[in-house]
């Protein structure tokens, strides 16, 4: 009855999240992952790990070759760094769209025609109105997002030739941390809000920088819309369903269509940890949207899809749940 799943970059933060509620769940898990912004601590006991790189086509054949009767495939395996994208961005035309392509050539040729993949809102670049819709134009501000989007344009022009079909799933910030406090946010170098505000009270760090005052906002400080790290991983294995039960390929933003302000977000921090943080403002961040809300209307229409952790102070608690327990994130780097 269980599905067999093949998730890539398994390892990192949205992948290792998703493998503990497939695993939960009672599905069978296997993981490719290179480790090179993943954590072999964060792979979940119950899967199967295999690590390597999606550029190495020998490599990705030989898991193909041995784990038969995959399912469907989970997609996370990609860098998602905006501004190392726009300093080094053959490092993401290389990384995401050619790991991307050699995966797909190898499925194609191991029939295994499912995908889900982790996009972003960062597809859209600019809203040109809000909340976000899934039919609004696409243009992307920086080198991440154009290659998630040129992602995207691969799975469908593929799906057109070989019969392959594709959910795309567009979050907006995915935020908060696993329950059972295992797993949890860790990026090196950090560059994320949250995890970045909870380092003050963890003595990590002075202060917090809110990058621009002067946004035409209720505060001056950019909206988001933050998302749980919990309800992202439930919609990816609504997905897989929806392709099981045969639906077409579709793409789908998920977010709590609820923006919060960088103050919001810190205020919110501080009640949480109890402890005073310290903020400085400065100027703005380069490439920063003033404003970014999801719809996920369609998602919880077609998909069924249903956040359970909308609530801000419930995320962030979550958050520093794994934070103040693991100060200096995982112990293998
Ligand atoms: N931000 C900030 N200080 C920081 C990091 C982020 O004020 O140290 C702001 C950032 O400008 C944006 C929001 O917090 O408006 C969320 O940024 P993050 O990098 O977490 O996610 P993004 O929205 O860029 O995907």
């Amino acid at each position: 009855e269980g599905m067999k799943i093949l998730v890539l970059g398994g390892a990192g933060y949205i992948g290792s999240h998703t493998v503990y509620e497939l695993i939960d769940a009672g599905e069978d898990v296997v993981i490719i992952d290179n480790l090179e912004t993943g954590y072999k601590e964060a792979v979940h006991p119950k899967a199967k790990f295999y690590q390597g790189d999606l550029r190495d086509r020998a490599f990705v054949d030989s898991v193909l070759d041995q784990e038969t009767d995959i399912d469907a495939v989970i997609h996370f395996a990609a860098n998602s760094l905006v501004g190392e994208s726009m300093t080094n961005p053959l490092k993401y035309y290389d990384n995401n769209l050619c790991g991307t392509k050699t995966m797909l050539e190898s499925m194609v040729a191991h029939g295994v025609d499912k995908i889900v993949f982790s996009s972003t809102a960062a597809t859209y670049g600019e809203p040109e109105k809000t909340p976000i819709l899934e039919t609004d134009r696409t243009e992307p501000t920086n080198t991440y997002g154009e290659t998630k989007l040129s992602m995207e344009k691969m799975f469908k022009w593929v799906g057109k030739a070989h019969g392959l079909r594709f959910v795309s799933l567009r979050y907006f910030n995915a935020c908060g941390a696993h329950k059972s406090g295992e797993i949890g946010e860790a990026h090196n170098p950090e560059t994320h809000l949250i995890p970045l505000i909870l380092q003050v009270p963890n003595g990590k760090r002075d202060a917090i920088s809110i990058f621009g005052t002067d946004y035409p906002t209720k505060d001056g400080t950019c909206v988001r819309d933050y998302i749980h790290v919990t309800d992202l991983a439930q919609a990816h294995i609504l997905a897989v369903k929806y392709l099981m039960q045969g639906n077409e390929s579709d793409i789908f933003n998920l977010g709590n269509g609820i923006g919060f302000t960088v103050k919001e977000v810190i205020e919110t921090a501080k009640e949480v940890t109890g402890k005073p943080i310290k903020a400085v403002e400065e100027g703005r961040r380069a490439g920063d949207p003033a404003v970014l809300i999801a719809s996920s209307e369609k998602a919880k229409k077609v998909l069924g899809w249903n956040p359970e952790h909308a609530n801000l102070h419930e995320i962030i608690e979550s958050a520093w749940n794994w934070h103040s327990t693991h100060p200096e994130g995982y112990k293998t780097k």
